[in-house]
Order: structure tokens, then C-alpha cells, then sequence
């Protein structure tokens, strides 16, 4: 399988250089997904109940991500060499919400660290992340608003 994805990527340059992180967290225990997302991607769009929280370059997202449920995921990956075998590893509070019916506000506020009251009754601003990206957080102002 890996294999496959170096070689699409290879024949078929920026067209298959994508990857995306989805809210099915369950799929990266142990870290070995993240590790060939890292590898192969060129940008990184970490989705949450059914949106882009972050977007941006594969590089700049593992290196300093912005939105806090991009920095949960991450914080939750083992790594090599630091990670004791059989700790403890952090992992984001709460379920994710239900994705029937209007939802105001934040989809992740009520496992956010940082949350405000804002957060729940405003629309969350989406921010410039690098060239091509964006963040959608109140917290995290990188770039000018784009909405
Ligand atoms: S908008 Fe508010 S609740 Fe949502 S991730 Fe940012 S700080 Fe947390």
C-alpha cells in the first residue's frame, strides 16, 4: 500500500501528494499513519465534524500546528526514542458532537482548553496559514482574516 502511494505520487507529482488527517483519531494510535502522512504529503487538512480546522504545508503543520485539535492529535503520537513503552499518552477529552441539526459556533469548543464564550455564539473566524492555507480558530490569528 505504501508503496503504491510513493509511486502515484511519483507518476502523478502534485496530484497525489495530498493527504488528509480525519476526525477518526482511532485510525492514528501508535503513530505509524501519521508517519506516512508526514511522508508523502505536501499539504495537510486536519478535518473536524465535517470541516477544515487547519490547512496547511505537511512541513509547517507537524512542525507548529495552530488550531488546538490539530495540537491534541499531535500530542497524542508516540515518539520515537522520547515515548516510554507502555505510558500514558495524552489523549483530547470528549466526543465528538452530533452532526444532525445547526451547530453555532465552534465544533470542537467543548474539548477545547482555550475555549471562550465567543466560541460558542460566533461564527469562528478563518484565518491565513502560509500561502495556500488557513486556520478556523478565535485563538489562532497567524495571517489576515480571510471571513
Ligand atoms: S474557536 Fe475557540 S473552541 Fe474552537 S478551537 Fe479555537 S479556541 Fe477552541
Amino acid at each position: 500500500m505504501i508503496n503504491s502511494l510513493f509511486r502515484l505520487r511519483s507518476l502523478n507529482g502534485h496530484l497525489w501528494s495530498s493527504a488528509f488527517l480525519t476526525i477518526g483519531a482511532d485510525h492514528f494510535k501508535g503513530g505509524g499513519s501519521l508517519g506516512v502522512v508526514a511522508a508523502i504529503a505536501t499539504d495537510v487538512a486536519v478535518m473536524y465534524a465535517g470541516r477544515i480546522a487547519e490547512l496547511a504545508p505537511a512541513n509547517e503543520l507537524f512542525r507548529a500546528p495552530l488550531h488546538p485539535y490539530t495540537q491534541g492529535l499531535l500530542r497524542a503520537i508516540p515518539v520515537p526514542g522520547v515515548t516510554k513503552r507502555g505510558s500514558q499518552l495524552p489523549a483530547i477529552p470528549g466526543r465528538v458532537p452530533g452532526l444532525i441539526g445547526t451547530m453555532h459556533g465552534c465544533a470542537f469548543r467543548d474539548r477545547c482548553e482555550l475555549a471562550s464564550e465567543e466560541c460558542a455564539s460566533s461564527p469562528v473566524p478563518r484565518y491565513a496559514h502560509g500561502s495556500d492555507g488557513f486556520v478556523e480558530c478565535f485563538m489562532a490569528a497567524p495571517g489576515e482574516a480571510l471571513q
